[in-house]
């Protein structure tokens, strides 16, 4: 938490241009203009605590040089916020397991928390659980309405739904939903080639896919497991001092 304050006062003191939430949003821009208010304080830590982030995953503790395919300069700029989430548009990370996707998600979310925006980080198959209670208690269009709140909706985990869970197609009406207007933020195990058991038939796979990718950018992060990685290179580097000896520190 202080970290985070502290990189909120670092940015008053350069004042560089901070973005705000958009109107109506709930929430302006943080004046950044000066030292951060104690009203600014106060918004970013309730901000910080309703996104729900897993702890510790930051962009400055995330290794790009594990995943080269990926473009810092792209991920910097996303973290930004500014006209990607304005329109609404998806951030789609897939990967196999351990290739970085929830840090990488996590990190962003907490930039843009950073930068004044309302973010919230679920495992897809916890919100799909709590969207299907609210269905129950038939209230569904509300609790998707309420999650408008969010300038970015992060789902983890997309392809652990299982089709008995999304069987009455709620991710489908909160893709829906947002579609154009809030943006989420998806990480995948599959290329969509496995997303036909995340939702009830071939037909809303395929239109849930349609609306994502309509306005998306997709970052394939095919490497191998870090943690592998990481394991292995203390097993190799012992003796001798280790080339990434901060890995263990920062995850
Ligand atoms: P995934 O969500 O793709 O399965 P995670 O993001 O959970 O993978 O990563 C697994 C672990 O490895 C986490 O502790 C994460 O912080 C760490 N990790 C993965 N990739 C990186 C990276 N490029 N730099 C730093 N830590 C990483
Ligand atoms: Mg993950």
């Amino acid at each position: 938490m202080l970290l985070h304050l502290r990189i909120l006062f670092r940015r008053s003191q350069n004042q560089r241009p901070v973005t705000g939430p958009s109107p109506g949003s709930g929430g302006g821009p943080l004046d950044l203009g000066g030292r951060p208010t104690k009203r600014d304080r106060r918004r970013f830590e309730r901000h910080l605590a309703e996104a729900r982030l897993p702890v510790g995953k930051t962009l400055a503790s995330f290794d790009f040089a594990a995943v080269p395919m990926v473009s810092k300069a792209q991920v910097m700029a996303l973290a930004s916020g500014d006209s990607w989430l304005d329109n609404g548009a998806n951030l789609l990370l897939f990967g196999p397991p351990g290739a970085g996707k929830s840090h990488l998600a996590a990190a962003l979310g907490l930039a843009l928390v950073e930068t004044g925006r309302r973010v919230l980080f679920m495992r897809t198959g916890d919100l799909v659980q709590r969207l299907q209670i609210a269905r129950r208690e038939l209230d569904l269009e509300n609790t998707i309405a309420k999650l408008d709140k969010y300038h970015l909706l992060i789902l983890d985990d997309i392809a652990y739904v299982s089709k008995d869970q999304a069987e009455t197609s709620v991710l489908f009406e909160l893709i829906g939903t947002r579609y154009e207007r809030r943006s989420l933020l998806i990480t995948a195990n599959q290329p969509f080639g496995e997303w036909g058991k995340v939702f009830p038939d071939h037909a809303m796979t395929l239109a849930a896919i349609d609306r994502l990718v309509h306005h998306a950018t997709i970052l394939e992060m095919n490497v191998e497991s870090y943690r592998r990685r990481a394991a292995l290179e203390r097993k190799r580097g012992a003796g001798r001092p280790p080339t990434r000896a901060t890995i263990k520190d920062n995850t």
